[in-house]
């Protein structure tokens, strides 16, 4: 095939969710991709927060190779063991906050949020699913309910019933919120597709006291944040918040789709017997890609490469901010979930697109953001070669 008849054969048969950029991806390695016809991109969005130990990374291959000769799903699904399964809760055990100590899996990250607003309504028996402005939790129906970005959840009414909205890092608008039928508060410890909102690590723990007062759970969504996107393997681990329910997806595997959350033993014991299930859940094959991932960020200390390549990016982008003060407002983030605010969305869509024309991908975020989150084992060399473009792409602009 040819980028042109996959672009055809896409247009003419796909539902068309998306605006495309036409741009054919046949393989990748590490933060490089490739098209049809073997132009090179750089990708600093690591296919959306995914690919965290770069384009195909052997050790993902070998975990498919070796689980796949062995067995993909096990009989009779959930109800059997698995030692593949086994392994990768023993790493999960040791990279997780000390208090989360059950897990269970999913496929995607919404449908990780989705179990663990299920399972909030269930423990606590009351309706409430609070959430907050900006945030994002994913795109089935109880997760876009309890989506705070009006564009993702106006067209589907009716919606969930009892989502209330509070405002990202205000404990007296959650405070408010908190009534005896609050099931669950559901949050982002840093607002990702939001436009990269970091709040005091105070207001998290905070938030977390005035929960657990009322007998709230707290659902920390670390979907985007997890596995050393920002540094430490979780956020909430970091800050010694103590979360009721965590879940995970993107990093947990590389790009394989998976996903999991983590409880207390206290949520745990009331759960029941068939309160949730799937038939993917915690498949054999999915196990070991994410034991292999976990692995590696741990035994190559991932997190310490991701503190120093975000600080040199950062400070860079921070020099850019002072050099154009018209064109730029903010640089914000943490780690190596970062993001660089333009004046307006028009600013930012004409750098995105000059970043692509030179072969760069970035990810237009909010409309006036540009989000930067490349796999975390990126080099120095490779982050100063695409911020220059991003430089360059700005120059251009501002002149
Ligand atoms: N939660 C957060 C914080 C996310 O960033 C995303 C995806 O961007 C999701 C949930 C949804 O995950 P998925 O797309 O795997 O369903």
């Amino acid at each position: 095939m040819s980028s042109e008849n996959t672009f055809n054969t896409e247009d003419r048969s796909m539902v068309p969710f998306f605006i495309k950029q036409k741009i054919s991806i046949e393989r990748g390695e590490g933060v490089y991709a490739w098209d049809e016809e073997g132009g090179q991109y750089l990708d600093f969005t690591s296919g959306w927060g995914v690919t965290c130990i770069g384009h195909a990374n052997p050790v993902i291959a070998e975990a498919l190779a070796e689980q796949s000769g062995k067995i993909i799903q096990n009989p009779n699904s959930g109800l059997t063991y698995s030692p593949a399964r086994a392994k990768l809760l023993d790493l999960l055990g040791r990279v997780l906050p000390k208090n989360l100590t059950r897990v269970f899996f999913a496929s995607s990250g919404a449908e990780a949020n989705d179990a663990a607003i299920k399972l909030a309504r269930k423990v606590t028996g009351r309706l409430d699913i609070i959430s907050t402005h900006q945030s994002f939790h994913g795109r089935t129906i109880s997760t876009a309910s309890a989506t705070g970005q009006a564009s993702h959840r106006e067209k589907f009414n009716p919606l969930m019933p009892n989502n209330l909205f509070v405002k990202f890092g205000d404990l007296t608008d959650l405070e408010k919120a908190l009534t005896k039928d609050a099931a669950a508060f559901i949050l982002e410890p840093i607002q990702g597709e939001g436009g990269v909102i970091v709040p005091s690590g105070k207001y998290l723990n905070d938030a977390a006291a005035l929960c657990h007062r009322n007998g709230t759970l707290m659902i920390i969504d670390e979907i985007q944040t997890g596995f050393c996107r920002t540094g430490p393997m979780f956020v909430t681990g970091s800050i010694g918040l103590e979360a009721d329910i965590l879940t995970m997806a993107k990093g947990i595997a590389g790009g394989f789709p998976f996903g999991a959350f983590a409880m207390t033993e206290e949520v745990a014991a009331k759960i029941d017997i068939g309160d949730h299930g799937g038939t993917y859940c915690g498949n054999p094959l999915g196990c070991a890609v994410s034991h292999a991932v976990i692995n590696y960020l741990v035994t190559n200390n991932v997190s310490e490469n991701v503190e120093r390549v975000g600080k040199f990016a950062i400070e860079t982008m921070n020099g850019w901010q002072d050099q154009f003060p018209e064109l730029i407002t903010d640089v914000r983030g943490k780690g190596l979930l970062l993001l660089i605010e333009f004046r307006d969305d028009a600013t930012a869509g004409r750098i995105s697109s000059k970043c692509l024309e030179k072969r760069l991908f970035v990810r237009q975020t909010q409309g006036n953001g540009i989000r930067i989150f490349p796999a975390l084992n990126i080099t120095g060399d490779e982050m100063a070669e695409g911020l220059n473009i991003i430089r360059e792409a700005i120059t251009e602009t501002a002149g």
